[in-house]
């Protein structure tokens, strides 16, 4: 392992992760409880990118001129952007990428990156989750007309198919919710994610854990992965 003992901190290990997952898949969920459970940094490209436009660097400048013009962020400014943001002493205890990589570029941009960092990535954690379930958990939600209350029929059902508990209002789906909408959302995801996976397999960095369980089952799994690390 890539672990260097005398770096490890207090009441953590270092460890550093990808973290990937289709839409529906809790991928939000288990980032949440790694981050808390090993205390290392959440690096989200949202966040990534608020904070260095916040902080007004240069490459921060010269993504908000790109997302201002609603274009998207070319790679070498994201790609610098992330350096930036590796380079910082909270990541020196690790951390846990979520959102980037999302192309084998950038994934190649990375391990270069890391290495000029003498770092490297531990894992790459792919919460992996049937699409026939995550259609069904994508679909599920539905919408008081009235009042604006929200159902799942998975995981929050009203009492009565189709009618607010609350008010007796009648529930609707969003049209960003129906069938054909999520099916292209996922379609698209499983284009772009299918050839990254591949990479990191390759690069034996690739573990898939079961999503389709419990959300604390889930991270019992995680944690058994991360705790071979100790
Ligand atoms: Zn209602």
């Amino acid at each position: 392992m890539s672990l260097n003992p005398s770096l490890e901190t207090k009441g953590g290990i270092l460890v550093n992760l990808v973290l990937m997952g289709l839409p529906g898949a809790g991928k939000g969920t288990q980032a949440e409880k790694i981050v808390s459970k090993y205390n290392i940094p959440h690096i989200s490209t949202g966040d990534m990118f608020r904070a260095a436009i916040k902080e007004g660097t240069e490459l921060g400048m010269q993504a908000k001129s790109f997302m201002d013009q609603g274009a998207l962020v070319p790679d070498e400014v994201t790609i610098g952007i992330v350096r930036e943001r590796l380079s910082k002493p909270d990541c020196e205890k690790g951390f846990l990428l979520d959102g980037f990589p999302r192309t084998v570029a950038q994934a190649e941009a990375l391990e270069t990156m890391l290495a000029d960092l003498d770092k490297k990535i531990d894992y790459v954690i792919n919460i992996d989750v049937d699409q026939s379930i995550l259609m069904e958990r994508l679909t599920g939600r539905r919408i008081c007309k009235d009042c604006g209350s929200t159902y799942h029929l998975v995981f929050n059902p009203p009492a009565k198919d189709g009618v607010c508990d609350r008010c007796g209002g009648e529930l609707y789906q969003r049209a960003d919710d129906n069938a054909d909408t999520v099916q292209n959302r996922l379609d698209v995801n499983i284009q772009q994610t299918k050839p990254l996976l591949d990479f990191y397999e390759g690069k034996g960095y690739l573990r898939n854990i079961n999503g389709q369980q419990e959300i604390n089952t889930v991270f019992v799994e995680v944690e058994k992965l991360l705790g071979s690390l100790t």
